[in-house]
C-alpha cells in the first residue's frame, strides 16, 4: 500500500487550491478578446515573468474580497494595439506587462472595495476611478510599477 506522502493524490491538492480569478492568459489576450497576442513577438520572456508577478499580486488581492472572477478588458498590449488605444500613455505599463484593467460595474462597485491600505498591503497602484470611467464600462486599473509620486490612488 502506498502512503499518501508518497504517493499524493493530485486531485485532493486541486480542491485544496483556490481558484484563481486572474490568468497569465487572460492577462496576455485581454480575456479572449484578443487571442493573437498571445503569439505576438513583443511577448518576451520578460514581460511574462512581469505578468506571473502582477497576476499574484492581483489574485491576492481579488481573493481577499472574495472576486471570484475577474473580466480583463486590457491586459498586455503591443506597440500598435497601445497607439490605436485611446487616451492611452505612449509608455503604458499595459506594454510591459506590469498593469491590467479589470471590468466594473456601472457603480464602480470593484474599485470603491480597494482601499489605500489593500494597495499597500499587495504592493499595487490602482489608477483613480474618476479617470477610468468609459462611455460603455467602467473598469479597474492595477499596475505592478510604482507612481512617480508614490501615491497608491494615482491620477495619470
Ligand atoms: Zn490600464
Amino acid at each position: 500500500m502506498f502512503s499518501p506522502r508518497s504517493n499524493p493524490s493530485p486531485k485532493k491538492e486541486e480542491k485544496v487550491k483556490k481558484e484563481n480569478a486572474l490568468t497569465a492568459e487572460n492577462v496576455i489576450t485581454s480575456s479572449g478578446r484578443y487571442k493573437d497576442r498571445a503569439d505576438s513577438l513583443e511577448l518576451t520572456e520578460q514581460i511574462r515573468q512581469n505578468i506571473d508577478a502582477l497576476v499574484n499580486k492581483v489574485n491576492d488581492l481579488l481573493n481577499e474580497l472574495g472576486i471570484e472572477r475577474a473580466d480583463v478588458t486590457s491586459g498586455f498590449r503591443t506597440q500598435s494595439s497601445n497607439a490605436a488605444t485611446k487616451n492611452a500613455a505612449k509608455k503604458s505599463n499595459h506594454m510591459n506587462g506590469d498593469a491590467v484593467d479589470i471590468m466594473d460595474d456601472k457603480d464602480q462597485t470593484l474599485a470603491a472595495k480597494i482601499t489605500k491600505d489593500l494597495l499597500i498591503k499587495h504592493d499595487l497602484f490602482m489608477e483613480s476611478p474618476k479617470h477610468t470611467k468609459g462611455a460603455r464600462t467602467n473598469w479597474v486599473h492595477l499596475q505592478t510599477t510604482k507612481t512617480r509620486s508614490g501615491n497608491r490612488i494615482f491620477i495619470p
